[in-house]
């Protein structure tokens, strides 16, 4: 049986950093389950749907074919074929997804590919429910949070890093309006699963989360 490790938590906590570091360390296959949404979200900005519009996100979700792949062993995104993982970390896309993800027949179309794809083998596999929803049978699943000023205040750098220049109230106002979305949203809202562990990164580095995790880990696994 594949072994499945399940991050979740709100955006801006680390989690895509993190769960590629364990995944390499583990030689576990990453997924980031945030990215296919993502691939949702901009192919209904592509085709100018308003995320209010349930009838036309319902019927284009069913046109849109994401799946995942690996290229030097960074995941890859393609939307009907075409990779568009260079497309998916703006602003825009990632609000486009917030706000698609509400929708049934977005969430349940890829969920059978995350399902499918830990099913097979050893992933490690970060999103917003994945450890309630996805994969509630994990062996290990972790809430990784930190403070919104502290998660601000990491997408303010890491924008800034790709030469973009963005205000951080701004980004700290968004981050806590797609929070609330995240958490509030009918089906398989953003919460801790039962059993899963919480860790606060706020004033972690990233390996001491890292080390954290794979002690767990290396605890479930004996
Ligand atoms: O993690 P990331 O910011 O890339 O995710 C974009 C959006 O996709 C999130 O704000 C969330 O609404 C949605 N999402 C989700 N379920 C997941 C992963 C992401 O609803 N498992």
């Amino acid at each position: 049986m594949s072994f499945n490790i399940a991050i979740d938590g709100p955006a801006g906590a680390g989690k895509s950093t993190i769960a590629k570091k364990i995944a390499a360390k583990l030689s576990f296959i990453y997924v980031d389950t945030g990215a296919m949404y993502r691939a949702m979200g901009l192919h209904f900005l592509r085709k100018g749907i308003r995320p209010e519009d349930s009838a036309a996100i319902e019927a284009a979700a069913l046109e849109a074919d994401v799946t995942i792949g690996y290229e030097n062993k960074e995941q890859q995104v393609y939307l009907n074929g075409e990779n568009v993982t260079g497309f998916l970390r703006t602003e825009e896309v990632g609000n486009m997804a917030s706000s698609v993800s509400v929708y049934p027949g977005v969430r349940r179309q890829l969920m059978a590919l995350q399902k499918e794809l830990a099913a097979r083998q050893d992933v490690v596999m970060d999103g917003r429910d994945i450890g309630t929803a996805v994969l509630p049978q994990a062996q290990l699943k972790i809430y990784l949070t930190a403070s919104s000023r502290v998660r601000a205040l990491r997408r303010y750098q890491e924008l800034k890093a790709r030469g973009i220049d963005g205000s951080l109230e701004v980004i700290e106002a968004d981050i806590i309006e797609r929070d609330e979305r995240d958490m509030t949203r009918e089906i398989s809202p953003l919460c801790k699963a039962e059993d899963a562990v919480e860790v606060d990164s706020s004033e972690m580095t990233i390996e001491q989360v890292v080390s954290t995790v794979i002690d767990l880990y290396r605890e479930r696994s004996r």
